[in-house]
């Protein structure tokens, strides 16, 4: 069974394959489950410095770590912890990633939930059923979705933007072997060694790909919250701070991004509101939306002339994450 499972993830891990439209050559892209494996562990990483402020203790500007409160942190850590079982422990001498999966705390009270339910008229079900799972989901959730609840961050299969598309064996057809590591002793798992072909580049020329992040029903001013923290992710991700796939630890995988093209578009025919500035154009034939507006970047990425509004959206990001506390059982709006 373990071996099994190694071997599963040597494959996952390995650059997925497709073939190229025309001329039935391989190449490789970066799916979009993956990039947004990547976005939501930077974006939960955010978060937990950011809120981690908060269980400072009073009158100490500069604590141990072990002086923090621990335990009032996971009630309002901004971002829970995927994987996390109730009674999970959190490493004192570690920054505490423990807050319960929302998902792993909902499985817990969804029968509750469906028992009270049950007793509403059927129109206001599905509504009572939505509330508790959005009340009850961390802002993690609410962009990346959980099992109860689908997220608003979408994120499409990246693809190289080079019309010959990337040869799978890479460049240098360099092997390297892994061995998968029993998580429990830290030693080598039986026979569980595996191989990937990782790409390594003899000259600068880096893997280009490009990929689409969309944001659905974003409801501004309410939610600006989610642009800010899109933005603090993608200028981690313009730092070049994010790793994808396998290898980490062997310093493979480095991901570095540039932003080309913002659109933003709307279902109303007035978009005056967005406060957008000079530089934005309006596109035409936008199937489903009334109006699309678009700024072309050209990958300066720096994003200059609409700083003031990313920085009033990165406000209520950091307005939000002081102010959240996690809603659970008993003590519900
Ligand atoms: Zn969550």
């Amino acid at each position: 069974m373990r071996k099994a499972h190694a071997l599963l993830e040597a494959v996952d891990n390995t650059f997925v394959r497709t073939t190229l439209d025309g001329t039935g050559r391989e190449t490789i892209f970066l799916p979009g489950s993956s990039l947004r494996g990547m976005l939501r562990s930077q974006s939960e990483r955010i978060a937990r410095t950011l809120s981690f402020d908060r269980a400072k203790p009073i009158g100490k500007p500069y604590p141990e770590l072990h002086e923090y409160n621990y335990d009032a942190y996971t009630n309002y850590v901004a971002a829970c912890d995927p994987l996390a079982m109730e009674g999970d422990e959190t490493e004192p001498d570690e920054t505490p990633y423990a807050a319960i999966a929302c998902t792993n705390y909902m499985k817990s009270v969804m029968p509750e939930w469906l028992k009270q339910q049950n007793r509403q008229r059927a129109e206001e079900r599905s509504e009572f059923l939505y509330q508790k799972i959005t009340e009850c989901s961390c802002p993690a959730c609410l962009l990346f979705g959980n099992t109860y609840l689908a997220g608003r961050l979408k994120v499409n299969d990246a693809y190289s933007i080079e019309s010959k598309g990337v040869d799978p064996r890479g460049e240098t057809r360099q092997r390297l072997d892994f061995v998968a590591i029993n998580r429990f002793t830290g030693g080598v798992r039986d026979s569980a060694k595996f191989e990937a072909h990782p790409h390594f580049h003899t000259t600068n020329q880096k893997l280009r790909f490009r990929a689409n992040l969309t944001l659905t029903d974003l409801n501004l001013p309410k939610e600006g919250w989610m642009l800010g923290w899109l933005a603090y992710l993608l200028r981690d991700l313009y730092l070049g701070d994010l790793r994808l796939g396998l290898g980490k630890a062997k310093g493979l995988g480095k991901a570095c991004g540039k932003l080309v093209k913002i659109r933003v578009g709307s279902l109303q025919p007035d978009l005056d509101w967005l406060n957008l500035s000079e530089g934005w154009q309006e596109e035409t034939e936008q199937p489903g939306l009334l109006r699309v507006f678009a700024l072309d970047l050209n990958g300066s990425s720096t994003f200059e002339h609409e700083k003031q509004l990313l920085n009033r959206y990165a406000a209520q990001y950091d307005e939000l994450v002081d102010k959240y506390s996690r809603v659970r059982a008993g003590q519900e709006r």
